[in-house]
């Protein structure tokens, strides 16, 4: 028999070195995983270069890298998939940014880059909409808020660039930076005269709103700045269905990787009480995973949490997310016609608190999967595996042969 369909579950950052607080094993290696490892049993186990070796991935061009798209021809930053993620149809060219709310002092000082942490700022969003006039540059725009302080600005014209600088000072205590362009091409000189309009015009109106007002009487941080970074041209996607002849959905917290699922044209589904963290409701993405698969022909599940334990450093946090994404997935055990890949994106080792370049572990599960000898998913038993150490381009393209969906090279 030959399975039908295909589950990509990410395990974010899950991938990791030894760690001295786990007496040298990695808490891939540390963890209690039987549902992990029974994976592992049952198929056929590697390890991954998600770009290429060597090459310290993010979330987002691993993402992109995994889905086949090559981050060197569709990356140009992280805005315009941000914009996606909040649900801002992007078109070729437009220029996007990732934004934050922040408090500004009356002497024109950053005094806290999350605004409070405020988390409800639709109605802010709303009133810039409608208030902001970029009209005399020719430029249409859309802002719109993501989830907390987090918002992201779209802007659509001609002769426009992505080569600019930021706003964000990056710390506190400092009044906030003027864009600039980078290159200091025309296009990219008139984005940063736009941009630096933008942010004039949001402060006045943030200024006058009465949620500001409210938020100063009841002594917690106006969001009264705009704070923008990560500008990036908009893509010609190939959507997904086109390249491959499949349908697929994206299940993630995470609204860059959302966002990146939306830009290939992915459809995007909603769980309840998923946060991109430790907290996340891991049974509810599961569940929406089986959920997809019935009309799906492909599903990508992004689980978050241990990303952030190993930004933090913290190897036990670590270990016991895993054991909590394990006791998770075991309903997936018993799923029958499917080709189920597990891996990470990247590694976030503890010792480094950020990623690092080191292969993944992956393992693909299904029939018609040669097994082999490995019994235990961690980075150094999957090392031993059949898969060997493969690109991450190829790992969908290794999926879509075992359903039968490949395309034939040749006579
Ligand atoms: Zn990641
Ligand atoms: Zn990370």
């Amino acid at each position: 028999m030959t399975a039908r369909k295909i589950l990509f579950l990410v395990l974010d950052g899950i991938s990791d070195r030894p760690c001295p607080e786990l007496a040298g094993k990695t808490p891939l290696q540390a963890a209690k995983k039987p549902n992990l490892d029974a994976f592992a049993r049952e198929g056929i186990c590697g390890i991954m270069d998600t770009i290429a070796p060597g090459i310290r991935p993010g979330s987002d061009t691993a993402h992109l890298a995994l889905l086949g798209y090559d981050p060197h021809t569709y990356y140009t930053g992280r805005g315009p998939l941000e914009c996606e993620g909040v649900g801002i149809a992007m078109e070729p060219g437009m220029i996007g940014f990732r934004c934050n709310y922040a408090t500004c002092a009356k002497d024109g000082q950053v005094t806290d880059r999350r605004a409070g942490r405020i988390f409800d700022t639709a109605a802010l969003s709303a009133a810039i909409q409608e208030g902001v006039d970029l009209k005399k540059f020719g430029v249409e725009f859309t802002f719109r808020s993501g989830a907390g302080h987090r918002a992201a600005l779209a802007l659509k014209g001609k002769g426009l660039g992505h080569c600019i600088s930021s706003n964000d000072p990056k710390k506190e205590g400092v009044p906030p930076l003027t864009i600039q362009a980078v290159k200091r091409t025309k296009q990219d000189k008139k984005t940063a005269t736009v941009c630096n309009e933008f942010v004039r015009q949001a402060t006045a109106i943030l200024a006058g709103h009465p949620l500001n007002k409210e938020r100063e009487r009841r002594g917690l941080s106006p969001a009264n700045m705009v704070l923008m970074r990560g500008a990036g041209e908009m893509g010609h996607f190939e959507p997904f269905s086109t390249r491959y002849g499949i349908s697929g959905s994206v299940i993630s917290a995470a609204s860059l990787i959302a966002g990146i699922g939306a830009a290939v044209g992915l459809k995007r589904v909603h769980v309840d009480g998923i946060t991109g963290s430790q907290d996340s409701n891991l049974a509810g993405k599961i569940a929406a995973a089986q959920d997809e698969l019935r009309s799906q022909d492909f599903v990508l599940v992004n689980i978050k949490g241990a990303d952030e334990s190993g930004h933090d450093g913290l190897a036990g946090q670590k270990t016991a997310f895993i054991e909590k994404i394990d006791a998770a997935i075991a309903p997936l055990r018993t799923l029958q016609d499917i080709i189920i890949v597990i891996c990470a994106d990247h590694s976030t080792p503890c010792s480094v608190k950020d990623h690092s370049a080191d292969p993944v572990p992956v393992v693909i599960r299904g029939d018609g999967v040669r097994t082999d000898e490995i019994v235990r998913f961690d980075e150094v038993s999957c090392a031993e595996g059949g898969l060997n150490r493969i690109p991450g381009s190829s790992l969908l393209l290794i999926a879509l042969d075992l359903i039968n969906r490949s395309r034939k090279y040749g006579a």
